[in-house]
C-alpha cells in the first residue's frame, strides 16, 4: 500500500523531518503550515497551507487524500491542532505520533517567574518590570494592551497587519536563531528589566534567556499548555525511525 505521511509542522523540526523522510522510498510526504508565517522554509514533498477546520474535517481530509500516517510536529503551544490532530486520527484508525521539543529546565540564577498564560503574564509583569522584552508571537499581544506603566520591546518575525496595541512600546523583527551575545547587548541598549517569554525549548530563542540570568533580569514564563497523550519523541531522528518501522511492517 502506498504510504501517505502528514506532518503538522510549522517548527524548525517539523521542517526537518520533513526533509529526512522526503527520501524515505515508498513514501509520500505532506507538510500542513497554519500559514501564520509570511515566508515559511522551502520544504520538500508537498505542503499545504491553512486549518482544516476542525478535528472532523482534518479526519475527512485523511479520508479523501489516503493519510496512512501522523507526525504532529507543531509548537508545543500550539494546543487546538494537537487536540484536533488526536481526535482525528483516533477518528480515522490512524497512528500518530507526537515531535516535542523539550521544555527548557530551571538553571542556577534564573529567576522565572511561572505564569498560564498571556493574561497572567500581564498581570504579573507591571509588579516586576517597567520595560519589558516581549517575545511571545504576535497572537496574544493584546493581553498587554491595557498597562500604561510598561513600556514594551516587541519581537516579532513578520511586521503587524496594524498598529502595536500597546500604550508604549517599539516592534523589532527577527527570526532566530538568535545568538546569546546579541541578546545579551538588546537587552542593556533597551534598558529591558524583564523578559516575557513562553517555554518553546530549543536552542534557537534561548539566548535571550542566558542573558536574562546574566543579568539578574526575572523571566515571566508562560508554561506549556496541556497537550493530548499518545506516543512521543523529543528529536527528529526518533520520528524518522518510527516512521521507518511503519514502512516495514
Ligand atoms: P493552535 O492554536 O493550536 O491552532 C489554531 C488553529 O490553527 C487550528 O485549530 C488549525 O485550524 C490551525 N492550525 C494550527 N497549526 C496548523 C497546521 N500545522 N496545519 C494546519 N492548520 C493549523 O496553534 P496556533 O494558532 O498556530 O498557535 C498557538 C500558539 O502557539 C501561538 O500563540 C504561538 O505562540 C505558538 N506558536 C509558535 C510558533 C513558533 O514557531 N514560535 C509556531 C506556531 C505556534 P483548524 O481548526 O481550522 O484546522
Amino acid at each position: 500500500m502506498a504510504e501517505r505521511l502528514l506532518i503538522l509542522g510549522g517548527t524548525a523540526e517539523g521542517a526537518a523531518l520533513a526533509r529526512g523522510a522526503a527520501g524515505l522510498a515508498g513514501l509520500t510526504v505532506v507538510s500542513s503550515l497554519a500559514g501564520r508565517t509570511r515566508t515559511p522554509a522551502s520544504l520538500p514533498g508537498e505542503t499545504r497551507v491553512g486549518g482544516f477546520g476542525g478535528a472532523s474535517a482534518m479526519a475527512d481530509y485523511f479520508r479523501a487524500t489516503g493519510t496512512t500516517m501522523v507526525i504532529d510536529a507543531t509548537h508545543p503551544y500550539a494546543a487546538a491542532i494537537s487536540r484536533n490532530a488526536a481526535e482525528a486520527c483516533a477518528a480515522v484508525g490512524l497512528p500518530r505520533l507526537n515531535l516535542v521539543r523539550p521544555a527548557w529546565a530551571r538553571e542556577p540564577g534564573d529567576d522565572w517567574i511561572g505564569v498560564d498564560d498571556a493574561d497572567a503574564a500581564a498581570a504579573k509583569v507591571v509588579e516586576v518590570g517597567t520595560r519589558a522584552f516581549l517575545t511571545i508571537g504576535r497572537q496574544e499581544i493584546g493581553a498587554f494592551a491595557g498597562l500604561d506603566g510598561v513600556w514594551f520591546l516587541v519581537r516579532l518575525i513578520d511586521p503587524l497587519d496594524t498598529p502595536l496595541p500597546l500604550a508604549h512600546g517599539e516592534v523589532i523583527h527577527g527570526r532566530g536563531p538568535f545568538d546569546v551575545a546579541d541578546e545579551r547587548a538588546l537587552l542593556a541598549a533597551h534598558r529591558i528589566d524583564v523578559v516575557i517569554a513562553k517555554n518553546s525549548g530549543g536552542a534557537a530563542t534561548y539566548g535571550k534567556i542566558a542573558a536574562a540570568r546574566e543579568a539578574a533580569l526575572p523571566v515571566v514564563m508562560i508554561r506549556r499548555p496541556a497537550l493530548p497523550g499518545g506516543e512521543t519523541v523529543d528529536d527528529v531522528a526518533a520520528a524518522l525511525a518510527w516512521i521507518e518501522d511503519r514502512l516495514a511492517s
